[in-house]
């Protein structure tokens, strides 16, 4: 049995200064802004608790807090330090800013037994230019780098535990991640904000936040032919409604056929 719940934290209206509002999910973004909304994934089988991305927590946002993401779990009968592992498709902080919060004034893991996948390059990437965030994303960071069980991805394709597969695509950022989860039966991939929303389906668009445009536009194609030629569900990180869906048809003047999946 495996069993997968987008957990939405929210609707959130993002300008340049990258703050997150928090919005209605039925409201249009604020001026200039862009519509945006978070889902951290829960992955469950018989032996673990995986989450594919973190959520903002109470790193960044209004009116955000890491009770959230804990609340939505525990909907689920996972507590906190049941998820086993947690792995990040890149490090930006509206991805990963669930992993630690602030209790009391001190820094807490949030998922204290968990393994930290990430990537290594990524990873050492972030360290060098950490000095250049404000104080409170240097704390996190740190705090992250010294207390969290860290494991480090390296290469182009690996199989950290059974069932997952990770290969590291660019795109977005240098070395971002698609993550899939694949078992005999069931075939999930999150491919980051290569493909962070639906409307990225079926267009063909080079976007200025990318790190490597181009890549993406390639990599962005070719997750969406595996979807319909192999079946994977396409999880969806920023989607409002039905993060999760699948393409199931193909026409040559209208693109694939979406079809949602219900957690
Ligand atoms: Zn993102």
């Amino acid at each position: 049995m495996v069993k997968v719940i987008p957990l939405y934290e929210g609707t959130f209206s993002v300008a340049i200064d990258k703050i997150f509002r928090r919005i209605d999910k039925s409201d249009p973004p604020h001026k200039n802004a862009l519509k945006l909304s978070i889902n951290p994934f829960l992955i469950q089988d018989d032996n673990q608790n995986i989450l594919f991305d973190a959520g903002l927590g109470d790193l960044l946002g209004q009116d955000t807090s890491i009770d959230m993401i804990l609340g939505n779990l525990e909907e689920q009968g996972v507590l906190d330090f049941e998820v086993t592992d947690v792995f990040l498709s890149h490090l930006h902080f509206d991805h990963m800013g669930g992993l630690a919060h602030q209790k009391n004034g001190y820094w807490e893991l949030t998922f204290s037994e968990a393994d930290i996948w990430v990537s290594e390059a990524g990873w050492k990437k972030l360290s060098e230019s950490i000095d250049s965030q404000d104080e409170r994303k240097r704390d996190f960071f740190h705090f992250l780098d010294s207390h969290a069980n860290l494991q480090m991805l390296t290469g182009n394709s690996s199989n950290p535990i059974s069932n997952i597969r990770v290969e590291t695509i660019g795109g977005h950022t240098e070395h971002h991640q698609a993550l899939y989860y694949e078992n005999v039966d069931h075939k999930y991939v999150m491919a980051g904000d290569v493909i962070g929303t639906r409307s990225a389906i079926n267009r063909s668009y080079a976007a200025k936040y990318d790190f490597d445009p181009k890549q993406s536009m390639k990599v962005r194609k070719e997750i969406q032919e595996l979807s319909y030629s192999e079946g994977h569900v396409i999880m969806a990180y920023h989607e409002t409604d039905n993060p999760m869906f699948r393409l199931t048809g193909y026409d040559d003047n209208k693109g694939y056929k979406i079809e949602n999946i219900s957690a």
